[in-house]
């Protein structure tokens, strides 16, 4: 039997552990379909209470499953039937320092909300993740997310210059600006962790001046394969928009019946693509250039910001937009290399034209990163299995191109029985003895990445 209220005890106000859920479900899950009822669910205030839960779990033996706001789509956030579900998104404080082109922020600190303080100091923290209106710091840091402007601008990763985490025995590492020593870089490692070496409590990142904004375009085409090759051509010719979001037909389906916009009907594949505003002139005819090489069959530059905003809310909704068309949606993020992107559009585009299923694909396209969907209709069994099939010949594919699993929201629990497929014996095993140096008795996000 577990005393939580010795717990209760020790947290900074009654109101931080939840041990009745009645009413907590959304605690229960992230932003995939699998939902776990966990043992209590605490509401971090600030870093003791962190710690207080971190040595309570170990003592009673639980397990921990640190939280942002679950927007998770790899079941990082899920947690096991022993775990205490440890959210983060009450520690918001942010300092913003100009003059060090720096900010430092509470885990619980919503990317935007970030992104609009550096605003008032025409500063910007560049990676964006789709879901940047929802999604926290800590979150972003835990599974390095990335976003659309990333291929231009880099990763989480690369803004990050300082982190605090509290281990599994309560302790805290502290690296970069946040940390008084130098030596081993502790904080790569922790970088992209999804949980499972500690629980972050305060991020460090570097800020860079708001960049003015160049042309957005929408550019169509009917082949699948034509809008893959104008991708490679643009960053083969030395051209890095800003964005460069592929969208294919099924998806701009779904998108324009959750919001009509015009362009979206009858395309095969479109490309959405924001110039980078140095050179705006020059890259936006330079990319006009290959789209009409390639076969375009409508290109439209956006006229005015209301036109330009209409545009990117087609790319923002679109996960929304999918997850409505369908009873359950099962969302793979794999990632190819830009060359081989064109032979993996069409493959999905293939796999969709011969399926019972219907199956999407949007993404990141500079980076080659390519968001597949599963649609399940019914979610009956015979359902779930041609998914599965689907989603191993999709992986299997990738891996055949040079790609990777996951491009950006993490091996989490859903693609840990997955994780030989990419990395070959020794290597699990280093990363396995890296896990065990921070949380050898498997306390933390237990059953992510490793199965
Ligand atoms: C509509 C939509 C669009 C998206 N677009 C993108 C995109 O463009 N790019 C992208 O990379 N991702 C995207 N995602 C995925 C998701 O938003 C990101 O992975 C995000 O970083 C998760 O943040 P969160 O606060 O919701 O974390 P959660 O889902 O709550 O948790 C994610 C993982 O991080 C761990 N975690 C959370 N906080 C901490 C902490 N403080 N310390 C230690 N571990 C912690 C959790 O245990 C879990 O493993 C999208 C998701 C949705 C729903």
């Amino acid at each position: 039997m577990v005393d939580f209220e010795k717990l209760a005890a020790k947290l900074s106000g009654p109101s931080a552990l939840i041990t009745d859920l009645e009413g907590w479900e959304d605690y229960f899950k992230d932003a995939t379909e699998e939902s776990v009822r966990p043992r209590a669910v605490v509401m971090a205030k600030c870093e003791s209470d962190v710690i207080a839960t971190i040595r309570f779990a170990k003592e009673a033996r639980l397990t921990v499953t640190g939280r942002g706001t679950g927007t998770g789509l790899s079941g990082g956030a899920v947690p096991d039937g022993d775990s205490i579900v440890l959210s983060l998104e009450r520690m918001k404080e942010l300092s913003i320092y100009p003059e060090r082109t720096m900010a430092v922020c509470g885990p619980g600190v919503i990317t935007k909300e970030l992104l609009d303080a550096a605003a008032e100091h025409e500063l910007t923290y560049p990676p964006d993740p789709a879901s940047y209106e929802e999604c926290t710091l800590g979150g972003n840091v835990a599974e390095n997310a990335g976003g659309l402007r990333c291929k231009r601008f880099g990763v989480t990763r690369d803004y990050v210059v300082g982190l605090r985490m509290v281990t599994s025995d309560g302790s805290i590492v502290t690296t970069g600006l946040l940390s008084e020593r130098q030596g081993f870089n502790i904080q790569d490692v922790i970088i992209g962790s999804e949980g499972t070496l500690g629980i972050i409590t305060q991020i460090a990142v570097r800020l860079v001046p708001s960049p003015s904004v160049g042309s957005t375009l929408l550019v169509a085409f009917d082949d699948p394969a034509d809008a893959g090759r104008t991708v490679a051509d643009i960053i083969a010719g030395g051209i890095v928009p800003t964005v460069m979001e592929y969208i294919d037909r099924d998806a701009a389906e779904c998108s324009n019946r959750y919001e009509a916009t015009e362009g979206l009907e009858d395309a095969g594949a479109i490309l959405l693509i924001e110039t980078s505003d140095e050179k705006d002139e020059e890259q936006t005819e330079a990319v006009s250039d290959l789209c009409r090489r390639n076969h375009c069959t409508t290109l439209r530059i956006a006229c005015d910001t209301d036109d330009v905003k209409t545009l990117w809310r087609v790319r923002r909704n679109l996960s929304k937009a999918v997850k409505e068309m369908a009873k359950i949606r099962y969302n793979e993020d794999v990632a190819v290399p830009v060359s081989q992107f064109m032979t993996m559009v069409s493959f999905v585009a293939d796999m969709n034209a011969s399926s019972p299923l219907r199956i999407n694909a949007f993404g990141h396209a500079g980076d080659g990163n390519l968001h597949v969907s599963f649609l399940a209709m019914t979610g009956d069994e015979a359902e779930r299995k041609m998914i599965q099939k689907g989603v191993e010949e999709l992986f299997h594919k990738t891996l055949e191109l040079g790609g990777t699993l996951s491009g950006e929201h993490g091996i989490g629990k859903h693609k840990a029985a997955y994780l030989s497929w990419e990395f070959d014996e020794p290597t699990i095993r280093a990363m396995k003895k890296v896990k065990n140096v921070f949380d050898s008795e498997s306390l933390m996000n237990r059953g992510k990445i490793f199965s």
